[in-house]
């Protein structure tokens, strides 16, 4: 009774106070001086970039959007740095450990995936994606920081393809746009949030492409898969639910700080950690994982990939090995602000110059 009282007269702040408060918490001793500055970032309007369509025959869709000042960030990011550093692979946390990794297994930077955004303190709007003849639509407005999981996972002609958590699809797509995928299977645990896949790819993706034989969609718990479909994939994406930070400090609908939230949220590591196990089972030897997260949550990232690591080895007896993504930031670097070394992975930060991210991402070798 005296409970239920207590519950009924607890001062109910909105959700966004509340992550806020946890974020200056956290944040403020994982990020120290950085985190002022990130924090107004994230109060502010975030950037969008436009993802190219290749399979809408929109006239001129490029043209238009480069004639309002857009430029397409990866292939003036990578001509800007065409050739890079050795990327490295290695088995401890921290990275001066590490052994070179030979020239041939350097990843490339699919040409095929175009993403235009304006340039930097530019924050002029997209207009709406205009469709062609046959509805198709144009482009994709999204975080363009969150094209990069993507251009990191490097999909190869031919490539079997896993997007572990996919919903709502704005990676689904991007990966389709390399054309090289010979077959992907879209997965997410949510029924509506994959009916809004469905939507999006059919929108997005002529009919006859959207064919069982070429794209298979479910809508089940992907940690299941690393068990039912092991060692099936060259390519696995792990994009996994996370605390959402931007959304999470401006947005009131569907935030995970809520209070009848708080054992969930709670909950995010362990779920995070399960998910890119599954995933690392489900790839092939000599395949790559990819981890994201739109979060800046060390919890969340390092500690996630490091903990399923440990586990991939001790209880799989799967060895993987980190891949230095340092190169590919750098590359990157004109376009998004990256934080300062971390031990694993690369975190773009959200910056009022250029206002993307949070997005996290690791990539994880394969070895056995
Ligand atoms: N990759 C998506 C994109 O680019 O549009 C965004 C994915 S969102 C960050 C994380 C997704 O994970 C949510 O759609 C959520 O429904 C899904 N999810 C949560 N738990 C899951 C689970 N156990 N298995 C598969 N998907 C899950």
């Amino acid at each position: 009774r005296v409970k239920t009282k207590w519950a009924a007269t607890r001062p109910k702040f909105p959700a966004t106070e509340l992550a806020l408060h946890n974020f200056d918490t956290s944040y403020g001793i994982q990020l120290r001086d950085l985190w002022p500055s990130i924090r107004v970032a994230m109060l502010c309007e975030q950037k969008y970039g436009a993802l190219i369509n290749s399979f809408s025959s929109v006239p001129n869709a490029i043209k238009d959007l480069e004639a309002q000042g857009c430029k397409d960030f990866i292939s003036i990011d990578c001509s800007r740095n065409e050739v890079h550093q050795p990327s490295q692979d290695y088995t401890t946390s921290h990275r001066d450990s590490t052994e070179l990794e030979p020239a041939s297994l350097q990843p490339s930077i699919s040409p095929d995936i175009k993403c235009l955004v304006f340039p930097q303190g530019d924050i002029s709007r997209f207009k709406p994606a205009r469709p062609d003849s046959s509805g198709i639509l144009g482009y994709y407005l999204l975080d363009a920081a969150s094209v990069l999981p993507v251009l990191a996972l490097d999909v190869q002609p031919g490539h079997t393809v896993l997007d572990l958590c996919a919903a709502p699809g704005g990676k689904t797509l991007a990966l389709l746009q390399t054309h090289s995928v010979n077959y992907l299977w879209v997965n997410d645990l949510s029924g509506s949030r994959t009916m809004r896949l469905h939507r999006t790819l059919q929108s997005y993706l002529p009919k006859e492409f959207l064919d069982e034989s070429k794209i298979h969609i479910t809508s089940t718990d992907g940690r299941h898969l690393g068990i039912t479909e092991e060692k099936s994939f060259d390519r696995v994406l792990v994009d996994v639910p996370c605390t959402t930070d931007r959304h999470s400090a401006m947005v009131e609908e569907n935030n995970i700080f809520k209070r009848s939230r708080t054992k969930e949220r709670q909950k995010l590591p362990l779920l995070q950690t399960q998910l890119l196990l599954a995933g690392i089972q489900a790839t092939r030897r000599g395949g790559y994982v990819v981890y994201s997260t739109c979060s800046l949550s060390q919890l969340q990232n390092e500690c996630v990939v490091q903990q399923a690591i440990s586990l991939a080895q001790q209880e799989l007896g799967i060895t993987v090995q980190v891949q230095d993504l340092r190169w590919f930031a750098e590359r990157f670097s004109d376009t998004f602000h990256f934080a300062p070394q971390l031990n694993v992975g690369e975190l773009v930060l959200p910056h009022l110059c250029a206002n993307f991210g949070p997005i996290y991402m690791c990539k994880l070798h394969r070895m056995n």
